[in-house]
C-alpha cells in the first residue's frame, strides 16, 4: 500500500464483516509520513473524507469509510519513551495492546484498562474509549491517558491534555476529531504475571446482581450468562472475578499453538442445538470449579478469545451483529431480564454472552459509551431480516430503560436511537474535523 496515492480495495472489512465497500487505503509507516499521507488521502476523497483504522477490531461500520480513504496506523508501533517511576508510557498510536503487553509484563506493569481482545491499537483504545473487567473499580481507558497527539486534516499538529475540551471529544471520538499521532498512559504496577481467579454459578439473573455486589472488592468482574435459559433459569451463568497474585513471576508469554478458523464455517454451524449443547457443556464445566480459586496466567484471563485467530469467521461469510447495550441501575434488572427474555425465545444469540456492571467513575469522552449500570453483550449470526426484527426489539427495551448502545460493536442502530443514547452528540460535531467520516456517522447524524 502506497503513501503517496493509496490503494483502493474491498477488502478491509471490520470485525463483523457484514459490510464490504471499496475504500482509498493509505498506509504510512513513519510520523513523518502523516501530514503527507493525510493530504493526500483528503484530497483524493473530497466528498467522503478520511478515517484512521486500527487492527479493525470495531465490529460494525463505526471503524469503515466506504467509497471513501482510510489511513491505516499499525505500521506506527514504536514506542516513544518510559518512566518507570512516574509509569508514563508514551508511545505511537498504531502499537498493538498485545506488544505493548509483551514489553512492559517483564518489567512489571500492566495496562490500566483492557478490552477483551489485545489485538486492538493504543489509538483505537482511545477513539472508543474502551472499557475492560475493571470498570467498577478503574473506569474507562481514557481516564488513564495523560496526553496525546492529534493531527488536524488543516496540517495542524496539536498536544493534548485532560481538561482540554477536544481531549473529551477525542476520547470516545470515533476517529472523528483527527488523527491520533501518539499516546501517553499511565501503567499499572504489578507484581505478578499471574491471576487468581474464581469462578461462581450463579442460578439466575438476582444470583448474578447479588454477586456483583458482593464482589466489589476484586479488581476484575465479568458473567457469563446462558443465553437460552428460560423461566426461572432465566440469567443463569457463571460470575468470574479475578486479580493480580502477589507472586509467581513476570511472563509475557504467548499461549502455545494458537488455533485458527481454517474457512467461513458453513451457515448451519451455529443454531440452536450446537448452542444449547455448548452451553450446558460450559455450565456443567462451571459447576465443577464453582467456589475454588485458580492461579491462571494472564492471557486466558483478559483474552479468551485471542487463542482462535479469526474466530470471526465461525458465523459464516454473511457476518455477524454484535449487540452491547448499557442500561441505568434504576432499571437494570427489569431490562436485562426483559432483553434476556426476548433473546432466549427467538433462540438466538452466541456461545460468548457476557454481562457485567459498570461502576459510577464518570468517562471522560463526549461520546463513551460506559455509564453507571448493567452491559450485556451477545454476538448474533446475521441471518437477515429475522436477525433485524430481534434487535430492534431489543433497542426499544434499552431505549425505554434510558440506556444506549456501543458504535464500537453497532452495525445497525438507527439514528434516533444514537441521539438519544448520546444527547452530547450536537456539541461533538464543532469538535469533529471538517475532512473526516465515517460510514456510522454518515448514518447516525444525517439520516
Ligand atoms: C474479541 C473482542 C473483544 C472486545 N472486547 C471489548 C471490551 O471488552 N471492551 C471494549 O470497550 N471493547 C471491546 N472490543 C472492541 C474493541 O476494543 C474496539 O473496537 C477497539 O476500538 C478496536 O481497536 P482497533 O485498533 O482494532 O481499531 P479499529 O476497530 O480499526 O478502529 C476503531 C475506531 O478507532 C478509530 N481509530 C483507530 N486508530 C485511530 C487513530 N490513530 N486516531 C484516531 N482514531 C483512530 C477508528 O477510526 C475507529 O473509529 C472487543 C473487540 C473484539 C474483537
Amino acid at each position: 500500500m502506497s503513501t503517496a496515492r493509496g490503494l483502493e480495495t474491498s477488502a478491509l472489512t471490520s470485525w463483523g464483516r457484514t459490510l464490504r465497500a471499496p475504500q482509498l487505503v493509505f498506509a504510512p509507516s513513519w510520523r513523518d509520513e502523516l501530514p503527507g499521507a493525510l493530504r493526500a488521502a483528503v484530497a483524493a476523497r473530497p466528498g467522503h473524507g478520511v478515517l484512521p483504522m486500527g487492527l479493525r477490531r470495531s465490529y460494525g461500520d463505526s471503524g469503515l469509510n466506504p467509497e471513501g480513504a482510510v489511513l491505516l496506523t499499525p505500521a506506527l508501533d514504536r514506542t516513544i519513551a518510559f518512566d518507570p517511576a512516574t509509569r508514563l508510557l508514551r508511545a505511537e498510536a498504531g502499537l498493538s495492546l498485545a506488544a505493548l503487553l509483551a514489553w512492559i509484563v517483564p518489567r512489571g506493569f500492566f495496562l490500566p484498562v483492557t478490552p477483551g481482545t489485545r489485538h486492538v491499537t493504543l489509538g483505537g483504545a482511545v477513539a472508543n474509549d474502551v472499557h475492560g473487567k475493571n470498570h467498577h473499580g478503574a473506569g474507562t481507558f481514557g481516564r488513564w491517558v495523560r496526553a496525546l497527539g492529534l493531527l488536524r486534516s488543516d496540517g495542524t499538529a496539536l498536544e493534548l491534555r485532560p481538561g482540554d475540551p477536544l481531549l473529551a471529544a477525542t476520547i470516545g471520538g470515533l476517529g472523528l476529531t483527527g488523527l491520533v499521532t501518539w499516546v501517553e498512559l499511565e501503567l499499572l504496577p504489578i507484581a505478578s504475571s499471574v491471576m487468581q481467579v474464581e469462578d461462581e454459578v450463579f442460578e439466575d439473573l438476582d444470583g448474578f446482581f447479588r454477586l456483583a455486589e458482593a464482589s466489589a472488592g476484586w479488581d476484575y468482574t465479568v458473567a457469563w450468562v446462558d443465553c437460552l435459559a428460560k423461566g426461572a433459569a432465566l440469567g443463569r451463568g457463571i460470575f468470574s472475578r479475578g486479580r493480580h497474585a502477589a507472586a509467581g513471576g513476570l511472563r509475557a508469554v504467548e499461549p502455545p499453538g494458537l488455533l485458527r478458523m481454517p474457512m467461513d464455517a458453513p451457515g448451519f454451524a451455529l443454531n440452536r442445538l450446537t448452542l444449547g449443547a455448548f452451553n450446558a457443556l460450559y455450565l456443567a464445566m462451571g459447576r465443577r470449579r464453582s467456589g475454588r480459586v485458580r492461579q491462571v496466567p494472564y492471557l486466558p484471563f483478559f483474552y479468551p478469545l485471542d487463542g482462535i485467530a479469526q474466530w470471526n469467521r465461525l458465523y459464516g461469510r454473511r457476518g455477524f451483529f454484535q449487540y452491547q447495550s448499557v442500561v441505568p441501575p434504576a432499571a437494570q434488572r427489569e431490562a436485562t431480564r426483559a432483553m434476556l427474555t426476548a433473546i432466549a425465545q427467538a433462540g438466538e444469540g452466541s456461545f460468548l454472552a457476557v454481562l457485567k456492571t459498570f461502576g459510577p467513575l464518570p468517562s471522560p469522552g463526549l461520546l463513551s459509551f460506559p455509564m453507571e449500570g448493567t452491559t450485556l453483550a451477545l454476538d448474533f449470526a446475521n441471518r437477515g431480516a429475522p436477525t433485524l426484527a430481534l434487535l430492534a426489539r431489543l433497542d426499544a427495551i434499552v431505549r425505554e430503560a434510558g440506556g444506549r448502545l456501543y458504535p464500537a460493536k453497532d452495525g445497525r442502530m438507527p439514528a434516533a436511537m444514537f441521539r438519544a443514547g448520546y444527547p452530547a452528540w450536537e456539541g461533538f460535531q464543532e469538535h469533529m474535523d471538517p475532512h473526516f467520516s465515517s460510514a456510522f456517522w454518515r448514518r447516525v447524524a444525517q439520516p
